[in-house]
């Protein structure tokens, strides 16, 4: 089972779901769909000083 769930906001890069196990980040407050590779080049703790600003 291989579903296609949408291009990578960063690198366009296609990204699929495979027997139910997303192969990439799939953000559901903003609607962006990240692969790993983009996900893991994010600094974490930009995210983490975004939520203090709220
Ligand atoms: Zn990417």
């Amino acid at each position: 089972m291989e579903e296609f769930v949408g291009f990578c906001s960063e690198c366009g890069k296609p990204i699929h779901c495979l027997n139910s196990f997303l192969n990439g980040v799939d953000n559901k407050e903003n609607g962006t769909l990240h692969c790993f590779t983009c996900y893991n080049n994010n600094d974490p703790k930009a995210i983490i000083n975004d939520e203090q600003q709220i």
